[in-house]
């Protein structure tokens, strides 16, 4: 059985992944961590999440707190801690805001909780992935962010209902930044098992809408109701279930790279990885030629952000 502590559990998303991991199988308490000053809204998630186990009939133990000794003994941690974006808002316009608060939250986990697995929520997240492997201290496979899951998720559901399958049908994967530059590859979408690229109706496949319907889904449900958050709950916690189920599902996490895509290497991006109870590992693939300048020119983007970020920290003393 599993201990999982959310930081930033006051927040949208950290809220709802505390309700969406409760409903794991392999977890028996949640801690739902938050900065000092934010007792009273943990207080009163913890009842609440209290009520909704006892109407389920389940005995998961949940607490809060705002001292870091607590999240001790955690086999996972999430951060969902951060400023989000709003209304017009890059993403990447968020990366030096959160990056002091990411080094901070990822020294305290580094040192309270060395064994654990450490999954990023935090926007930028791919840069903030980066942030919290260096300052957590952590080894590459058990720092690792949300990245493109996500997207991959939406894209998925984007193509089951052009050929009206079942989700379960469709395999693909989006890979590189979560954010403008990520990369469909369609050379690794099947449907049924069958290539994509080998489908009659692929020809008549509206990519570019679909793409451009995935890269703005986050943006469109922030300016209807100020924040997303059953999808990244949701998503979250399949990544958790998948490593406290010790399940070996690949799933497209961003994960410190070395050279497993094409020669790429040394930046927090998303790629596919074998998760598991030790943590994340990057599946080394080959892609097609297009999809290789994409991943390259998106893993350059992410590469540069992250190091002006990681200068600005140096330079800030952190
Ligand atoms: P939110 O509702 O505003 O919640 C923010 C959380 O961060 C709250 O718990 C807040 O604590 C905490 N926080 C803010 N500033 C802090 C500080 N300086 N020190 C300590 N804690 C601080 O935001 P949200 O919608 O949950 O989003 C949270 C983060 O997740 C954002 O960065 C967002 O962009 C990101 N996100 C990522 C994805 C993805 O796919 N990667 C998807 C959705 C969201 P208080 O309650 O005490 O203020």
């Amino acid at each position: 059985m599993a201990k999982v502590t959310i930081i930033g559990a006051s927040g949208h998303v950290g809220r709802y992944t505390a309700l969406a991991v409760s409903y794991i199988p392999y977890v028996d308490e949640i801690v739902l961590y938050g900065r000092e000053g934010s007792e009273e809204v943990l207080h009163g998630l913890a009842c609440d999440l209290h009520d909704s186990f006892a109407a389920r009939g389940t005995t998961l133990e949940v607490s809060f707190s705002t001292t870091p000794k607590d999240i001790t003994g955690s086999d996972i941690v999430i951060l969902t801690s951060g400023v989000p974006r709003r209304d017009g808002q890059d993403r990447m316009d968020l990366a030096h805001a959160n990056a002091r608060l990411v080094a901070q939250m990822a020294a305290m986990v580094g040192w309270y909780a060395p064994e654990c697995l450490f999954l990023i929520v935090t926007n930028p997240v791919d840069v903030m992935t980066a942030v919290a492997l260096k300052y957590s201290g952590m080894k590459p496979n058990q720092v690792f962010g949300l990245g493109t899951h996500l997207d991959s998720m939406r894209l998925k559901w984007n193509i089951a209902h052009f050929f009206g399958v079942h989700v379960s049908e469709v395999h693909t994967r989006i890979i590189g930044e979560h954010g403008d530059s990520m990369v469909p590859l369609w050379s690794a979408t099947t449907i049924g098992g069958i290539s994509i690229q080998n489908l009659p109706r692929f020809e008549h496949l509206p990519e570019e809408r679909i793409m451009r319907n995935v890269k703005t889904a986050g943006t469109h449900i922030i300016r209807r109701i100020g924040a997303t958050v059953y999808g990244p709950g949701d998503a979250i916690s399949t990544i958790v279930r998948t490593v406290l189920g010790n399940e070996n599902r690949i799933l497209t996490v961003s994960a410190q790279i070395s050279s497993e895509i094409e020669g790429v290497a040394d930046v927090c991006i998303g790629v596919p990885a074998k998760l598991n109870r030790a943590g994340v590992f990057p599946v080394a693939i080959t892609i097609d030629d297009k999809e290789v300048g994409e991943f390259t020119a998106s893993a350059d983007k992410i590469r540069g952000i992250t190091k002006e970020v990681l200068d600005r920290l140096s330079e800030e003393g952190c």
